[in-house]
């Protein structure tokens, strides 16, 4: 009940790239969504031709509110110092002889997206229209995420950076968020990054106890977590969020409230807080089903997480969304917002998703083949395909997570002309009967008694 998905940034692994260790996870940035595979397709009720004719004229107007709204714009860094035990994310160690190549792939994939894009198999008018827009339209957010982006040098950070604003329109105000990891980060590097634009930063904390970041394989310990707080104020970070999990091995209610007191302490205007995810195929998992480590129950982990809600409320932490909490909507993640909005975003390096007028794609996974791809002018962009009933159950399920803001209706209704009881009518229905959710005529959101079981409310849009 209490597996609240992590992380935007990067998705789990499906293949390995022979001979190499993967790893996976983010700290932030949530980016993980159901999705049907190429060639498999689920088809929306049409029930007439009245509907059909209401279909196509919505969607011209979607096209035309989509080219003009704002894009987002998400860079895989899919390297990382060492593994931690429960990540399942794409990314990989002992790669620093890669990572020129990998960011001069990078950058050359930034530029050569929209044609990439433009010549995939028969996309609908409404697609090849917002990809003849891509580079003008206005970028409000971009975020770099991993594995740890900050493996890399400033200076291949700043390439990859400039290479975004030389092919796309970056607003002036853009957030630009990195992920970061406390024992990756000097003074002088998030004074450099701060010169470069990047005006908000996202650290993986996951846990101030010394012993448990051992056990989590954790490159850094407490007190470097408070260093590296430090070094970004003092570098001129403001916008700044630390990552922390719950329902870690062998933690106790109250080794958690601990942790959490620590990171009220440390007093950082954003707080995302994740219960553990026990992900198959890592090494938290075997060491699990070989009795090595427990993890508290469903129970154990549903106290944790509702003495958080009550914590940081106490704390001045407004909470946004299921997992994050910011001392005020100044210092919400704007790029978390877009993927919860289910708006448009693109996605560049091994294993990043995007989307972009209902139409998701990723990359492949394995940096190696992607360099090589890349390199050889060819595609590296997978495209899957949703029906409209699928995409608007995950417009539904996304803006769900967003505890005040919910399903804006009016948004809802510009991109599929329809309301959202056109597709989900028995669902909302049932959930409002049961208290789950609210309906207004604005919005949906649920209700406080549903955000401990939001999964379950989530099924029902699957
Ligand atoms: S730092 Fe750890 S948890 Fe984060 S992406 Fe790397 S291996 Fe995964």
């Amino acid at each position: 009940m209490h597996a609240l998905c992590r992380n935007e940034s990067c998705y789990p692994m499906e293949a390995t790239e022979q001979g190499e260790q993967r790893f996976a996870h983010t700290e932030q940035g949530e980016q993980r969504f159901a999705h049907t595979e190429q060639g498999e397709q689920r088809f929306a009720p049409t029930d007439s031709a009245l509907s059909t004719q209401h279909s196509a004229l919505s969607t011209q107007h979607s096209a035309l509110s989509t080219q003009h709204s704002a894009l987002s714009i998400y860079l895989h860094i899919p390297y990382c110092e060492a593994q931690c035990i429960y990540c399942d994310f794409n990314t990989y160690v002992g790669r620093e002889g890669q990572f020129a190549a990998y960011v001069d792939a990078l950058c050359r994939e930034i530029a050569e997206a929209p044609a990439q894009l433009a010549a995939l198999a028969a996309p609908s008018p409404h697609l090849q229209s917002t990809i003849y827009n891509l580079q003008s339209r206005l970028v409000s957010t971009i975020f770099f995420g991993g594995g740890t982006p900050t493996v890399l040098e400033a200076a291949q950070l700043a390439a990859i950076l400039n290479a975004v604003r030389a092919n796309y329109n970056v607003a002036a105000d853009a957030e630009i968020s990195t992920e970061a990891n406390p024992g990756t980060v000097t003074e002088a590097m998030l004074r450099e990054l701060r010169a470069l634009g990047f005006n908000r930063l996202s650290m993986g904390a996951q846990s101030l106890d010394d012993a448990m970041l051992v056990t989590l394989g954790r490159h850094h310990n407490a007190g470097e977590i408070g260093e590296a707080v430090q070094m970004a104020r003092a570098a001129g970070f403001a916008n700044l969020s630390l990552d922390f999990i719950f329902g870690l091995p062998g933690q106790t209610q109250q080794h958690w409230q601990q942790d959490l007191e620590g990171a009220i302490a440390l007093d950082v205007p954003h707080l995302s807080v994740y219960s553990l995810i026990v992900e198959q195929g890592t090494p938290l998992a075997r060491f699990i089903k070989q009795g090595r480590m427990a993890v508290p129950d469903d129970d154990a982990a549903g106290a944790m997480y509702d003495w958080t809600r009550l914590r940081l409320a106490e704390a001045g932490y407004g909470q946004y969304e299921i997992s994050n909490w910011a001392k005020s909507p100044a210092y919400e993640c704007e790029h978390n917002k877009a993927y919860w909005r289910n708006a448009d975003w693109l996605a560049f390096g091994p294993g990043a998703h995007g989307h972009l007028a209902g139409m998701r794609y990723h990359h492949i996974l394995a940096p190696t083949a992607y360099i090589k791809r890349i390199n050889e002018g060819k595609s590296t962009i997978k495209q899957e395909t949703l029906d409209q009933r699928g995409q608007a159950g995950e417009t539904i399920m996304l803006g769900l997570r967003m505890l005040r803001e919910g399903v804006d209706v009016a948004r809802f209704r510009d991109r599929y002309g329809v309301p959202p009881e056109h597709f989900f009518a028995t669902e909302l229905a049932w959930l409002a009967q049961n208290r789950l959710i609210v309906r207004d005529p604005a919005r949906i959101y649920l209700t406080e008694r549903a955000v401990p079981v939001a999964n379950e409310v989530f099924v029902k849009f699957v």
